[in-house]
């Protein structure tokens, strides 16, 4: 309501706060979105989403993710990720090219409006999937990514929220889900013993990571413009995500691409390092899915909060795409690069405690090296020492040879799901 506001406005100019900085977006009393100011459209069909300025109705979400799945099968299929309470279903595209070849691609991972209000992220991920199939084979960079990328892209993991008043508006959506329950706050805690019941939404999506292999993933959400790094559930003082500076780098790359288009944007978050913010010094939440994800499935999780507006003006949705969309895109090619001490634990890895130690011979080595102590079954991946994958080897048994003969002179990585080795390549 306009007097919650205009109380925290109040409240905010008598402590000396700079009036650009908004109240975080789980205030409360929740400071409600005035309706009068917005216009909200609603596509009714498929083409009626052509200029992106329009909100899907719930069957023209249901029909875009039909439609690219049949005009582009050999690039996606769409995966059920699960139902929500009411039976609305949580969908994800996944995008891979078919090849015969073995190459080792990391699976990435977009969700967004877990927060059935926060809807400009849906949106968002919808054209984020269009342009990925669209320019496949046209955009050199785009189809180098998908080349080289599995992409999973779940555009609305709360569709009850996002359609509390019927399947034909997402205006006055709501947070939570259906019971509800705002989902972003039901994760278990992974650093304390489990507590609440999951939400039929969390379990699925929790089912969603541990029948995939994502490396790296983002959440979005909207009511702030920041990017919310690990952990929620601690200050950066009490206990620091140890890939905390590659977090900053990587939320600093997509901040200031960001602000290259729209320098405004990213800004109103008093606590945030212009635009990047450990999540607890934002302030300090437990049972998100982003501390969940990052202690339990070995992918590294962000929290994007990508528009001011939860509820965004539909005709603004274009001016939002153009700033975000080459971040977006950019955030995806970070799995390329992520740091070495993440991505993999060792200790976790099947096979490891039977596995012991991998041997290469002959180390230094220049036609062919052989390694041993391999799980049979399990792959073998060659990278340089820029970290850049030169190929993969499925192994049948105990032992396998390599080829090296194309390889210019330098250090390698040689590395299963568990364990790596150096390799010198001498020529
Ligand atoms: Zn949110």
């Amino acid at each position: 309501m306009k007097q919650t506001l205009l109380t925290l406005l109040m409240l905010c100019s008598a402590v000396g706060v700079s009036a650009q900085y908004r109240p975080r977006p789980d205030a409360f009393p929740p400071v409600e979105e005035d309706f009068s100011t917005k216009s909200v459209s609603m596509a009714t069909t498929v083409e009626e989403m052509a200029d992106w300025d329009r909100y899907p109705t719930y069957e023209t979400y249901l029909a875009m993710m039909s439609r690219w799945a049949e005009t582009y099968p050999t690039l996606c299929h769409v995966d059920t990720i699960g139902t929500s309470v009411q039976d609305r279903l949580i969908l994800s595209m996944y995008i891979e090219v078919q090849t015969d070849d073995d190459l080792y691609r990391p699976e990435f991972f977009y969700s967004s409006t877990i927060h059935g209000d926060e809807v400009t992220g849906y949106v968002m991920m919808l054209r984020l999937i269009d342009t990925l199939l669209s320019s496949y084979g046209s955009s050199p960079e785009l189809t180098a990514l998908v080349n080289s990328t599995r992409i999973s892209i779940n555009p609305l993991a709360n569709p009850d929220g996002t359609y509390y008043r019927g399947n034909n508006t997402v205006q006055r959506a709501r947070r939570a889900n259906a019971n509800g329950v705002d989902l972003n706050r039901n994760y278990p805690n992974p650093f304390a013993p489990a507590k609440a019941a999951l939400a039929q939404e969390n379990r699925a999506m929790m089912d969603y990571f541990e029948s995939h292999n994502f490396r790296l993933s983002a959440n979005l959400h909207g009511g702030a413009e920041v990017m919310n790094f690990p952990w929620d559930s601690y200050t950066s003082a009490q206990n620091p995500h140890p890939e905390a500076t590659w977090w900053r780098e990587v939320g600093r790359r997509f901040v200031d691409t960001v602000q290259s288009y729209a320098p405004t944007h990213f800004t109103d978050v008093q606590e945030a390092d212009n635009g990047v913010v450990a999540g607890g010094d934002w302030y300090v939440i437990t049972g998100g899915r982003q501390d969940y994800v990052n202690a339990t499935y070995n992918c590294l999780e962000m929290t994007m909060e990508i528009s001011v507006d939860k509820t965004l003006s539909s005709n603004r949705l274009p001016e939002y795409w153009h700033f975000l969309a080459p971040s977006f895109i950019n955030y995806i090619k970070e799995i390329h690069n992520l740091p070495a001490s993440v991505g993999i634990d060792p200790t976790q890895a099947p096979g490891y405690a039977a596995a012991g130690t991998l041997h290469i011979y002959p180390n230094p080595a220049t036609d062919r090296v052989v390694v041993d102590g391999l799980v049979p079954g399990e792959r073998l991946w060659m990278y340089d020492m820029q970290g850049r994958l030169t190929g993969c080897y499925p192994s049948g048994a105990e032992s396998t040879e390599i080829d090296i003969k194309k390889c210019p002179q330098g250090v390698y990585l040689l590395r299963t799901e568990g364990r790596q080795v150096k390799l010198v390549v001498e020529r």
